[in-house]
């Protein structure tokens, strides 16, 4: 028997077709129907922008931790303050938990505050003034409040999302930095399986590299992901900065920790730190990543 062209199309069309079949079905943590909802999480930047900046001790960061309290406890979040303080300085954490006892604990991490001083401002007019923090503040601060109205809540695992107070205030006389991540470590018993820090994620032209500092076994599970996920462009698997950030206090106490950050920004700690440079689509890429990687967390 001569195999006739259409034949050997139609034995081509059926492969296929099971191919796709397999994929689809045994290909489970590649397809995911969850999409973060950006819009939501876009509307948490821009209601922190308008509380102003959130530089410690100002109304704006009072507002900022109220805004946080009331959103995570109305995602149904257990809801603590972490209240102490450093170099005479009053701090602030905010702890939003899902108890699960017995099951490993695992921490989201992004600072709140914003910085007082605008000094790399390429204007040296613009030093004394405070940094918006839409990207450095705000946008790691959304990601974290998606996450609380989107997380499955019967994850085998105890989260813990916290938003650090201090973050952002070193080389500025009687202050430095990550001071509220430093208390809470030392101050609160916890033994996480792994902690990942959210930081400047919202930069519209989204260029995440490994930082040198992290966990790689961590960064590379996370980036992993968002290779499943089809992102990566933006989690680029390539170590650029070394980075100190709300992971730090983790990995010196031995935690696995990991920081997700742009570092490529150039409105890093200057008056141009605006709305405009924050898109939905980033917060969006970052907060699905991370959702992938918690619900396949084992
Ligand atoms: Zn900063």
């Amino acid at each position: 028997m001569k195999k006739s062209p259409l034949f050997s199309l139609a034995v081509f069309i059926l492969l296929l077709a099971i191919g796709l079949l397999i994929s689809v079905t045994f290909g489970g943590n590649t397809v995911s129907t969850y999409r973060f909802d950006r819009s939501r999480a876009y509307t948490d930047v821009e209601m922190q922008l308008s509380f102003g900046p959130r530089t410690p001790g100002s109304q704006a960061h009072q507002k900022t931790i109220n805004y946080i309290l009331e959103q995570a406890q109305n995602a149904g979040w257990q809801v603590e303050l972490h209240q102490t303080q450093r170099m005479g300085h009053p701090i602030t954490n905010v702890i939003a938990k899902r108890p699960n006892p017995n099951m490993k604990q695992i921490i989201i991490g992004a600072h709140f505050d914003s910085r007082f001083y605008s000094d790399q401002d390429s204007n040296p007019a613009n030093y004394n003034q405070p940094v918006p923090g839409a990207n450095d503040g705000a946008s790691g601060v959304a990601v974290l409040l998606e996450l609380s109205r989107s997380l499955p809540p019967n994850l085998p695992c105890e989260i813990w999302l916290v938003f650090f107070d201090a973050e952002d205030q070193g080389n500025i006389p009687g202050w430095d930095w990550i001071l509220g991540s430093r208390a809470f470590v030392e101050e609160i018993p916890i033994n996480p399986a792994a902690v990942v820090i959210v930081d400047m994620i919202g930069d519209a032209d989204l260029n995440i590299y490994l930082e040198r500092n992290s966990n790689p076994q961590l960064a590379s599970q996370i980036w992993e992901t968002a290779r499943n996920l089809g992102y990566e462009q933006y989690f680029i698997p390539q170590y650029k900065y070394s980075i100190l950030d709300d992971h730090t206090p983790f990995l010196e106490k031995g935690y696995p920790a990991v920081d997700v950050i742009d570092f490529d920004y150039p409105y890093w700690h200057t008056t141009q730190d605006t709305l405009d440079k924050v898109s939905a689509e980033s917060l969006g890429i970052v907060g699905e990543t991370i959702h992938a990687w918690l619900t396949t967390y084992d």
